[in-house]
């Protein structure tokens, strides 16, 4: 079995750089404590450390973001081409349902399959363990292999490989060999609804923004600077929680929001029947 150990996703697929996967996905044994302790000698705030521990809270941030730069988006395209304030709210509160109800069958469509391709990964290393002793040698080599390469002598990583085989074969090659936990594999229900619920959140900004003026001009800018605020803030504490570069990642989202923004109202200019 060639397994990729990096190719486990944390509970919710939505971050999928290589960087983020590299920092979320489980580490080679021993090097976590040792990270650890070094961050503690050079910065004891160090939030990098903080990450490890929340990356259902930077998928929620990024789901948020999504709804937020989706619904500000198609608001001020409808918004630049009619001045009805009714079609511009339907419009806010129809990208929002749909939105989160996309987000939310996507990400349990994803997560569902991630899920059956773990289970039968372990499936098969469960089949390995029983069709005999030569196939439980060769499960064994393997095992070695992956300590010598991860840096154990060969007779430490013996050692260690006959001592995890012994005690609970398919959870170490699950663990070792696939980088499954299988305690904690993703849940496709609960996943979806932190989907919907992160959507929600972000899309509900641009439309309570519009609900409270008369003036179609000063309702557009109440969601442009709801949304340019809320952009600066989701960007700024998704890189806190990466322990990225806050001003820069702040910007970068930013002006990816603003860039959507333009350009759909600008479609929605061109397009649109009575301009505001
Ligand atoms: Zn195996």
């Amino acid at each position: 079995m060639d397994g990729d150990g990096e190719a486990r996703r944390p509970l919710l697929s939505e971050p999928a750089s290589a960087d983020e996967r590299s920092v979320i996905s489980h580490p080679p044994v021993g090097t976590e404590e040792h990270d650890v302790e070094q961050q503690e000698d050079m910065d004891p705030g160090d939030p990098q450390h903080f990450s490890d521990r929340a990356p259902w809270l930077r998928a929620a941030v990024l789901g948020a973001n999504d709804g937020l730069v989706s619904v500000s988006s198609i608001m001020l395209g409808v918004g630049a081409g009619s001045s009805d304030r009714h079609t511009l709210l339907l419009s806010g509160l129809s990208a929002l349902v749909a939105g989160a109800l996309s987000m939310a069958v996507g990400e349990y469509i994803s997560v569902s399959s991630q899920r059956d391709s773990e289970t039968a990964d372990v499936e098969t290393e469960r089949e390995e363990q029983a069709r005999g002793p030569a196939a439980r040698r060769r499960e064994l080599e393997e095992l070695v292999k992956i300590y010598v390469d991860r840096g154990l002598e060969e007779e430490l990583a013996r050692k260690v490989a006959i001592a995890f085989t012994k005690r609970d074969p398919i959870r170490t090659h699950a663990r070792d060999e696939l980088g499954i936990d299988v305690d904690e594999l993703a849940n496709p229900l609960q996943a979806a609804l932190a989907s919907l619920g992160s959507f929600v959140v972000g899309a509900g900004i641009p439309l309570l923004a519009a609900a409270f003026s008369n003036d179609q001009r000063i309702r557009l800018a109440c969601v442009l600077i709801a949304s340019t605020a809320a952009l600066l803030l989701f960007g700024a504490v998704g890189a806190w929680l990466g322990g990225a570069k806050r001003i820069r990642a702040a910007l970068r989202v930013l002006v990816g929001g603003w860039l959507a923004m333009g350009i759909t109202a600008g479609t929605g200019r061109l397009f649109g029947e009575d301009p505001a």
